[in-house]
């Protein structure tokens, strides 16, 4: 399985972290590693003093995809839920700084949190969808996917140019604004509209 995540993909989000907005769909990876085993605890990791959320909404793939268009690229997909793509900010603002790539500040074990998966469907995700994270109760993030930069279709098509999407695989598709820091004793929930799909508490 293979995770693909979307950076800078709100321009609100790019521009809170000093980021010009992409002139094409910024992509990188995960392990399945990085994913926290379901019922496992989330340990604040020991390499950083600087742990982000950055609730998004997740794509789970259902059949293979390679090279395929945008008007096709949604019955690629089978599911869609919430979930976090952890980033330890203070690593990654090193490893920006320095030129070199990512992967310490964004693909560590269980730096993916996936919520419970819901069916998808191509019709609803043409309209907005709303997503939030709440933290120890308050609201820290909303987002719609009328503010993406680039949509689902155009991220699974330029994905799939470079990648075979194999069933099983994730696409984790940009925060919106508002990331931030959370410690041990904190709380995050995230929410598909009003429906919570999962609720982590930070060990
Ligand atoms: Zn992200």
């Amino acid at each position: 399985m293979k995770i693909f995540c979307v950076g800078r993909n709100y321009a609100a989000h790019a521009k809170e972290l000093g980021n010009a907005v992409p002139e094409a769909p910024v992509i990188f990876m995960k392990p399945d590693t990085a994913v926290l085993p379901k019922g496992a605890d989330f340990v604040y990791p020991l390499f950083t003093s600087d742990l982000h959320y950055e609730i998004e909404l997740v794509l789970r793939i259902g059949k293979t995809a390679k090279n395929v268009s945008a008007a096709n690229a949604l019955s690629f997909v089978d599911a869609i839920t919430v979930g976090i793509d952890f980033t330890a900010r203070d690593v990654q603002a090193d490893l920006k700084a320095k030129g070199l790539p990512w992967e310490k500040a964004k693909a560590w074990d269980n730096s993916a949190i996936v919520g419970e998966w819901k069916p998808f469907n191509a019709e609803a995700a043409g309209a907005d969808i709303l997503f939030s994270l709440n933290k120890n109760g308050q609201t820290a993030q909303l987002g719609t996917t009328k503010d993406m930069i680039y949509s689902f279709e155009t991220l699974i098509e330029h994905i799939s140019g470079y990648f075979t999407l194999s069933p099983g695989d994730l696409i984790y598709t940009g925060t919106p604004a508002g990331v931030g820091p959370c410690l041990p004793g904190d709380t995050l929930a995230g929410f598909l509209g009003e429906e919570k799909l999962f609720e982590l508490a930070i060990k």
